[in-house]
C-alpha cells in the first residue's frame, strides 16, 4: 500500500500539542528530519512539522532490531513517520521527547542539501533561490512568511471593515498605466498585449459601482535596474475610493498601518522573537513632508537637488532628521512627475498626492484623481500619451464619475520595513527579476 494513505502511519498529533502531561501516552507523529546529533550510542533527531518541532531519541539497543536496516536511510531533510512514548525530559528543547517503537521513512533526502537550516542569513542567495522550496524550511523564512500572511489577512480584514469590496481586475491588459517603459508586452492570439503594472484604471472605473474596492493582486515591471527593492513582479495591494480625496486615503491608510501592526504584534509573537524584532508603535499621525519644503531642506544640507527631482533613497538617507527614522509622508508632489490621473492642486505646479515613506523606503503613492474627462484627456496630452489608447478608459467619465481618490501599496515594501529586511528578494517565495525567471 503507498505509505502516504497507509492508516496504520496516520499521524495523531502535531508537535505544538504535545506536553509533559501526556508523559507514557503514545503518539505518531509525521514531519521531516530538520537536524541529527550523534551522541555515542544515541541519534537524536529534531522532526519538524507546519507548527513546530519535536526532539526524537533513538538509542541502540532500544529500538526494534527490525529497524536495524532502515537507520541508514536517515537523514537530514527526509520525510519520516514515527510510532512512540512520549517522555517529560527536562534537558528537550520542548520538555518532551518521543521515544519511537517504529518508525518509517516517507520519503528519502537522497542528496546533502547546501542550505544550512538553522541558519538565519544562510549561503548566497542564488544557492538558497535555485532550491528555494528547501530554503523556505529555515525558521527564519517560516518566520517571515508567517508575518506575511498575517498582513493579507489583517488587510482584508481591516478593507472589509472600512466598507471596501475586494475585486480582481485583469492582468492582461491592451495600454499602459503608469507609462510604457516598464511594460512587458505578451502575445495574446494574433495582437500584442501586455501584462499589467497596476490595477489604475479599472480601481478608478469600478469607483462608479462599488464606490470602494481594493483589490491585493500581481503587478508586473520591467525594472531594467537591479536593486534590493524592486521585483518584475510584485504584490500590490490597492485601494480606490469615492466622493473621497488624498486626506482621507492618507488617513485610511495611517489607521491600516496601525492595525497591521497591532495584528502581527499580537499574531506572530514567536515570529518576531525569533528574528529579533520589537516593533515600535508607529507615531501617529504620521508626519508630513510637503515637497517643496523637502526640497529646501536637501539644499540646505548641501544636496544638489531641484524643485521638479525626484527625491531619490540616496539623498533621503543623508538627512538626519528623527522623524524620518518612522513612517512619514510626502506630499504635494509637482505635477509633471506625478502620472496622468493624478489631480492637480489649484496652482497646476503642484499635486494631490503622497508617497508614504519608511525611513528612506518607499512604501506607497497615492493622490486624489482627475475625475474630469476634458481635464483627464489635457494630462494625458502634457504627457505624450496618445489618448486614442485609452478610448476603453476615457467614455466611462461621460457617465458621471465620483470624485475619488486611492492608494497602491507594495505588500512586499511593507515587509521590509516590518521585518528589517534588506533584499525584497527574501519577502518572496519565488522572485522574479531581470536575471531570475526559474523556479
Ligand atoms: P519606485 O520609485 O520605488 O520604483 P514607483 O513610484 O515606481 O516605485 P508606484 O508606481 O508608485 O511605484 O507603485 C506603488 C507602490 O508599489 C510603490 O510605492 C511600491 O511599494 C510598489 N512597487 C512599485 N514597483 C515595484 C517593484 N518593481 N517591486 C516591488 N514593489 C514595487
Ligand atoms: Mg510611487
Amino acid at each position: 500500500m503507498d505509505s502516504s494513505t497507509d492508516q496504520t502511519w496516520k499521524r495523531t498529533h502535531y508537535s505544538k500539542n504535545i506536553d509533559t502531561s501526556m508523559n507514557g501516552k503514545g503518539v505518531i507523529i509525521v514531519g521531516w528530519i530538520s537536524s541529527i546529533r550523534e551522541h555515542s550510542n544515541i541519534k537524536f533527531l529534531t522532526i519538524n512539522d507546519r507548527f513546530g518541532n519535536i526532539q526524537v531519541i533513538l538509542k541502540k539497543n532500544e529500538y526494534p532490531t527490525s529497524l536495524t536496516s532502515e537507520i541508514p536511510k536517515i537523514s537530514e531533510h527526509a520525510s519520516i513517520a514515527i510510532k512512540g512514548k512520549v517522555r517529560s525530559e527536562p534537558k528537550a528543547p520542548n520538555g518532551i521527547e518521543i521515544i519511537p517503537v517504529d518508525f518509517k521513512i516517507l520519503s528519502l533526502a537522497n542528496k546533502k542539501s547546501p542550505i544550512v537550516i538553522q541558519s538565519r542569513k544562510g549561503v548566497g542567495i542564488d544557492t538558497r533561490l535555485d532550491l528555494r522550496a528547501i530554503d523556505l524550511r529555515r525558521p527564519y523564512l517560516q518566520s517571515i512568511f508567517s508575518i506575511r500572511y498575517t498582513l493579507l489577512n489583517s488587510c482584508r480584514e481591516f478593507l472589509r471593515k472600512e466598507g471596501f469590496i475586494e475585486v480582481n481586475t485583469p492582468k492582461i491588459i491592451s495600454t499602459a498605466t503608469e507609462g510604457g517603459a516598464t511594460l512587458f508586452p505578451i502575445f495574446y492570439y494574433d495582437r500584442e498585449a501586455f501584462l499589467t503594472q497596476s490595477p489604475q484604471l479599472y480601481k478608478e472605473q469600478l469607483t462608479m459601482a462599488f464606490e470602494n474596492v481594493f483589490e491585493i493582486g500581481p503587478i508586473f515591471r520591467a525594472e531594467p535596474s537591479r536593486t534590493n527593492r524592486h521585483l518584475s513582479e510584485a504584490t500590490s495591494i490597492d485601494i480606490e475610493k469615492a466622493y473621497a480625496d488624498y486626506n482621507d486615503i492618507m488617513e485610511i491608510l495611517e489607521r491600516m498601518i496601525h492595525f497591521l501592526w497591532d495584528e502581527v504584534k499580537d499574531k506572530n509573537k514567536l515570529h518576531l522573537k525569533y528574528l529579533k524584532i520589537e516593533l515600535p508603535d508607529p507615531s501617529f499621525p504620521f508626519r508630513r513632508y510637503r515637497y517643496s519644503d523637502l526640497i529646501e531642506k536637501l539644499q540646505n544640507a548641501g544636496e544638489s537637488i531641484d524643485w521638479g527631482d525626484d527625491i531619490s533613497q540616496q539623498k533621503l538617507r543623508n538627512l538626519d532628521d528623527n522623524d524620518m527614522k518612522n513612517f512619514y509622508f510626502i506630499i504635494d508632489w509637482p505635477t509633471s512627475i506625478k502620472p496622468f490621473y493624478v489631480k492637480p492642486k489649484s496652482t497646476g505646479t503642484e499635486c494631490e498626492s503622497f508617497d508614504l515613506m519608511y525611513r528612506n523606503l518607499e512604501l506607497s503613492s497615492g493622490s486624489t484623481r482627475i475625475h474630469d474627462k476634458q481635464e483627464l484627456i489635457e494630462r494625458m496630452k502634457k504627457q505624450g500619451l496618445n489618448t486614442d489608447a485609452f478610448d476603453f478608459h476615457l467614455k466611462v467619465f461621460d457617465y458621471g464619475m465620483p470624485p475619488h481618490a486611492g492608494f497602491g501599496l507594495g505588500l512586499e515594501r511593507l515587509m521590509m520595513s516590518m521585518c528589517n529586511v534588506d533584499n525584497i528578494r527574501d519577502v518572496v517565495l519565488f522572485p522574479r527579476d531581470i536575471d531570475r525567471l526559474s523556479p
